[in-house]
């Protein structure tokens, strides 16, 4: 196992849109291994193969406490959305950035596993707002694309002057 870089926006490389996945080769649950590694050492609670710059059709979550919520969505589709739910939401990819946009409050939704076996579930709570918001990732978009233009653009100049402080650092 091994640690993996995570892209920080502006990326452009978190807009690229996520290949599925139809070999289900120890590769793969190798890499579903590094990013459940890299997600708990940042302590996230998902984390999504085009934030480690691999554009597959894989995510990782585990929104318990004591890590025994561990999961990995291969080739994931919501089937159902159903209400909608205000969820403040950060990423590991933009950090320090924290803000409220609207969710579906229950989705059902089918995936593999790393293994290839299909699945299908029923989530409401945290663990779907997750779901909802490492499968944008997938496809290139990121949570703070729900917000005004405005927050947006504050948003943008705030992490590229952060970029630029830290490569001025070293
Ligand atoms: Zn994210």
């Amino acid at each position: 196992m091994s640690l993996r870089d995570i892209l920080i926006y502006p990326d452009d490389r978190l807009r690229e849109i996520a290949r599925p996945i139809d070999s289900f080769e120890p590769a793969l649950a190798e890499l579903a291994d590094d990013m459940f590694e890299t997600m708990y050492q940042q302590r996230g609670i998902g984390l999504a193969a085009t934030q480690i710059d691999e554009h597959r059709r894989l995510f990782v979550v585990d929104v318990s406490e004591d890590r025994s919520g561990a999961f990995a969505f291969v080739n994931p589709e919501i089937l159902a959305r159903e209400g909608t739910v205000e969820s403040e939401e950060g990423c590991l990819s933009i950090p320090e950035i924290n803000e409220t946009i609207m969710r579906a409050e229950r989705i059902r939704v089918r995936a593999q596993d790393a293994k290839g076996q299909t699945f299908e579930q029923d989530l409401d709570g945290l663990l779907a707002i997750c779901v909802q918001h490492e499968l944008d990732h997938l496809d290139g978009r990121l949570f703070i694309d729900y917000l005004s233009p405005l927050k947006q653009q504050r948003i943008r100049k705030k992490m590229q002057k952060a970029a630029r402080r830290e490569r001025e650092r070293v």
